[in-house]
């Protein structure tokens, strides 16, 4: 199980195709509360968690969640 983090800025410079992606150990995340809000290192941004599962997204807090309308 791993907590998985996108940057989802239009502009960042991260160089690939593919956006930045972080992902944590679940086992290294002993509290949700502790856990601060990563920042993309090419961009500064505040990158957005991502849904393990379809029925976690949360529109316009997760990434990668596409609306259902
Ligand atoms: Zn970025």
């Amino acid at each position: 199980m791993e907590t998985r983090y996108i940057c989802t800025y239009v502009h960042c410079s991260h160089p690939g195709t593919n956006r930045y992606e972080m992902t944590f150990k679940a086992e290294s995340i002993m509290d949700q509360k502790n856990v601060a809000t990563p920042f993309c290192p090419f961009c500064k941004k505040e990158m957005l968690l991502a849904p393990a599962v379809p029925s976690d997204c949360v529109h316009q807090t997760t990434a990668d969640c596409h609306a259902a309308d």
